[in-house]
């Protein structure tokens, strides 16, 4: 599985009131804000931060679920961490005090915490039978999420090319260097079966002759998959879609630049995901945010995000999540 940071000793920097309430604050911690007990925390302080999205274990955190039922996952009785607002300012995450732990900003909390990565429960259709581990000679498609960059790091690899993120399962083609033809998901190399979401796409696109047809030797082409039964389908698609968003060229260890990737999508008759800037400069975290926010190019509902690829060197890639999404769908 890919190793986050989902918990990890950061540095508050800053705490400001939020109108009209008097037992809470909202902390900033690097891009993220997350809403506090009044006095709890000062400026500057160290302090644990946890992720939304993770699973937080109940005998570390026992506030966070109340009641008697207490949901488990993977077996840790515990809560998942969702995006909300209270008294109107959004929350994302949880900041707990260092406790016993030590360390300096930035050091990496999760295992020691027991946090884990939760995940929507994978359909059978998708998940198939394991070939083996994913390609090592290929990149995951993961992305880091805007607000835990520095941005100077942000302005630095300016322009950027913007595409929406689709809220969908990742998928790898891949033809390896002894022509040999892979179909992954985002961590495992999948066995051939036509039963299979991801297997019945490459089939269907005749992806394997396609690439070959095209010359892509130990190359991969790295896509979304919408659909039904895929993270509820926001999209109402009827059949199921793969979206490139990536062709990475193992032999050079570089990723196509985005007007030659968009060309060879074309080519082997696959759409590409909405380009909604081909050229942008994004200098802030808040600024990314705000990229993030507005409609699907493929439905009229808010979009899940964008991920933002720099235009400049090698790859430097970030996704920023649409907040106003995070709150409808949790
Ligand atoms: P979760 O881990 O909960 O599924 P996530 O989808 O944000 O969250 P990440 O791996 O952190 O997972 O985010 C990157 C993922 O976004 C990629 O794995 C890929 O499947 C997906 N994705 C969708 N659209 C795009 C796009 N346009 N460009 C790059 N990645 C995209
Ligand atoms: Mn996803």
């Amino acid at each position: 599985m890919r190793m986050r940071k989902l918990a990890s000793i950061r540095r508050i920097g800053d705490i400001r009131p939020i109108p009209g309430a008097d037992a809470i604050e909202c902390a900033r911690v690097d891009g993220w804000e997350v809403v506090v007990k009044k006095g709890e925390f000062q400026t500057g302080d160290l302090a644990v931060y946890i992720e939304i999205d993770a699973w937080v274990p109940h005998a570390l955190v026992p506030f966070l679920t109340r009641g008697d039922k207490i949901a488990v996952y993977e077996q840790v009785p515990g809560a998942r961490l969702r995006t909300m607002t209270l008294r109107g300012q959004l929350s994302q995450g949880l900041l707990l005090p260092l406790g016993n732990l030590s360390g300096e900003a930035g050091t990496d909390v999760t295992e020691a915490l027991g946090v884990l990565k939760w995940e929507m429960p994978i359909p059978a259709q998708l998940a198939g039978q394991v070939r083996g581990a994913f390609p090592s000679r290929v990149p995951r498609t993961e992305q880091e999420r805007a607000q835990n960059l520095a941005e100077s790091e942000i302005l630095a690899h300016c322009p950027y090319e913007v595409t929406e993120k689709l809220d969908g399962a990742s998928c790898t083609f891949h033809l390896d260097s002894e022509a040999g033809f892979h179909v992954c998901s985002r961590n495992l190399d999948l066995c051939r079966d036509e039963n299979n979401t991801l297997w019945k796409i490459a089939l269907e696109h005749a992806v394997e002759a396609r690439m070959a047809g095209q010359l892509l030797l130990d190359t991969a082409i790295q896509g979304e998959v919408i659909g039904p039964g895929i993270q509820g389908n926001h999209y109402n698609v009827r059949t199921n879609q793969f979206h490139v968003f990536d062709i990475y060229r193992a032999g050079a260890g570089e990723y196509l630049p985005p007007d030659e990737r968009v060309r060879i999508a074309r080519d082997l008759g696959l759409p590409h995901a909405p380009v909604l800037a081909a050229k942008q400069d994004c200098a802030t975290i808040a600024e990314a945010l705000a990229l993030a926010r507005g409609l699907s190019a493929l439905i009229d509902k808010p979009r899940e995000g964008v991920v933002l690829k720099s235009l400049e060197g090698q790859r430097y890639s970030f996704k920023a999540i649409n907040n106003d999404f995070l709150l409808k769908k949790d």
